[in-house]
């Protein structure tokens, strides 16, 4: 069974989580502070990380910031505030989920599986030959190295900015829609929380159509978004 680290430092939370975990069959560590829960991490090599992002001696953005020089495990993320910016900050460090405090067990169950089956899929996609080369007028994306150019030069995008583009430019001249969206780069349908993927195509747009003068996302209103490039005379 898959071995789950969980970094939280309040003691009631953790150990129910632990117990619950252990139920279900996980093998499970517990640390209580950031410092300890890294080194748990580094040494241990769990195959999944459940992570407070308020922790003493190092924040849980810190950890997830470190880990990912060396590892791809996933990590979802706890966080006590419903607060947008604090996700993204998390997602962007390479966090691949959050759930907020208080939470469901069972939401949190289901999520661990999601981010597991992704992951094992991811690792058996790495192995498959690779992928070629998407492209739609001056944007190239390829999926194998996770690397953008537009216009031939390099675009530096976050991970789930590139998941986001990569969906769209796969469905290109298709309206998606926002829970499409959250369904495809998040793995599960969010329920009334899909403003966080307007704040990744704002991103996108921002390195993409106003670096290069170009418009490729485009709003399709009470739907989602669709991607066509359209070079500006
Ligand atoms: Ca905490």
């Amino acid at each position: 069974m898959p071995h789950i680290l969980i970094i939280e430092d309040e003691k009631k939370i953790a150990r129910f989580l632990e117990l619950e975990l252990k139920h279900e069959g996980y093998t499970v560590s517990v640390a209580n502070d950031g410092r300890t829960g890294l080194d748990t991490a580094l040494n241990e090599n769990p195959d999944l990380l459940i992570l407070d992002l308020m922790l003493p001696e190092l924040s849980g953005i810190e950890v997830c910031r470190r880990l990912r020089h060396t590892s791809d495990l996933p990590i979802i993320m706890l966080t006590a505030k419903d607060d947008v910016s604090d996700k993204v900050m998390g997602l962007d460090m390479g966090a691949d989920d959050y759930m907020t405090k208080p939470f469901a067990i069972e939401e949190l169950l289901a999520r661990i599986r999601v981010a597991l089956k992704k992951h094992r899929a991811g690792e058996a996609k790495e192995q498959a030959p690779a992928n070629r080369n998407i492209q739609e007028g001056p944007i190239i994306l390829n999926p194998d190295s996770w690397q953008v150019t537009v216009c031939g030069q390099p675009v530096t995008l976050t991970r789930k900015e590139f998941e986001t583009l990569r969906y769209l430019m796969e469905h290109r001249n298709k309206a998606i829609s926002r829970d499409q969206l959250m369904n495809e780069v998040w793995g599960y349908d969010y329920v009334g929380d899909s403003n966080i993927v307007d704040v990744y195509i704002r991103y996108l747009r921002h390195k993409i159509d106003d670096a290069f003068h170009l418009k490729s996302i485009h709003t399709i209103r009470s739907v989602g978004y669709l991607f066509n490039v359209e070079e500006e005379p």
